[in-house]
């Protein structure tokens, strides 16, 4: 009896750290990849990944890397997405299909369509929800992605074989795929995961510069732990989401702003049934959220 075909015989990771790595952990163990070629900036990162079993080799020169892939997935921050995008059109083939997980999608599809002057057939925007605080190859799982959604964002010109693929390839990491516009993603996730992110860093800020923040700290307790547990991400990640996905973000941020310039209000003028009312109707969705 002959071996079933992996889904994907070479696949090309630039970008090996937490999502990188755990899409190429992933495939691994569903056995839907023949070889993994990974490449980023560091050596050191790209040594531990062959150390690990999370590709088979790697090439610095992402140019290179992509040579023969029948998949292209790139996982760096969004700030460096256009340069490596530009570094290696010259080395693809028409038939290798390229995805990406960038957690914003309109400023990904902007860099594609000013690097090949339109949208590819096989190029799909993706962006898997998931994550953790930590980065780069050590930090990544097999099972990141498990129970998990990934969402795609094709667009008009996205071929169906392309999509296709990309999706069956998120299916194989045990993950929920789901298609979404690129205007809508962008909406919802500056709604429940960059505002968060954003709010989490400030409050830490904004404590760490009082003059008795170690007297803060000390008694900070579970809540503060898990309130604050993202703003340990990487910084320059979040920068470049934050600028990516700005004008989505910042009316998110200006809803919020109104939202707690009117719950301090309450509280300056004594009005507890508002206070009340406002905590009652949050904890009711938080808690109808986690229901479902
Ligand atoms: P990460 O662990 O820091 O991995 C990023 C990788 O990209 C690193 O291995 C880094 O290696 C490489 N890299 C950085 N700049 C590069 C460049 N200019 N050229 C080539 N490689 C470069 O970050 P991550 O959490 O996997 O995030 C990667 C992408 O996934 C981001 O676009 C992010 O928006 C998206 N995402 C993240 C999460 C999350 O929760 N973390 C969730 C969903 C999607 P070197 O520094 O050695 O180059």
């Amino acid at each position: 009896m002959t071996a079933r075909q992996p889904l994907i015989q070479r696949l090309c990771v630039i970008g090996v750290g937490l999502i990188g790595g755990s899409l190429a952990r992933a495939l691994r163990e569903a056995g839907a990849v023949g070889e993994v070629i990974g490449s980023g900036r560091g050596e050191e990162n790209l040594r531990a990944a062959v150390h690990l079993g999370v590709v088979d080799r790697y090439d610095t020169d992402p140019a290179q890397a992509v040579i023969g892939a029948d998949v292209v997935v790139v996982a760096v921050p969004l700030g460096a997405l256009k340069t490596v995008l530009h570094s290696i059109v010259p080395s693809l083939s028409t038939a290798t299909v390229i995805t990406d997980v960038g957690s914003a999608k309109g400023s990904v599809v902007a860099d594609v369509e000013q690097i090949y002057g339109q949208i590819p057939p096989n190029f799909v925007p993706g962006h898997p929800i998931a994550g953790t605080e930590k980065s780069g190859v050590e930090a990544s799982f097999a099972t990141l992605f498990q129970h998990r959604r990934v969402i795609l964002t094709p667009l008009a010109e996205t071929s169906a074989t392309a999509h296709q693929l990309v999706r069956q390839m998120w299916t194989l990491t045990g993950a929920e795929v789901v298609d979404m516009g690129v205007h809508h993603h962008d909406a919802v996730l500056a709604a429940t995961s960059h505002l968060p992110h954003l709010l989490a860093y400030t409050l830490v800020d904004t404590l760490a510069r009082l003059d008795d923040r170690a007297e803060i700290f000390r008694y900070a307790a579970g809540g503060f732990r898990d309130f604050t547990r993202i703003a340990s991400s990487d910084p320059q990640m979040w920068h470049d989401i934050c600028v990516a996905n700005r004008e989505q973000l910042l009316e998110m941020i200006e809803l919020f702003v109104t939202d707690l310039g009117q719950l301090a209000e309450s509280i300056r003028t004594d009005d507890h049934a508002t206070v009340l009312a406002t905590f009652q109707r949050a904890k009711r969705a938080r808690d109808n959220l986690y229901l479902e």
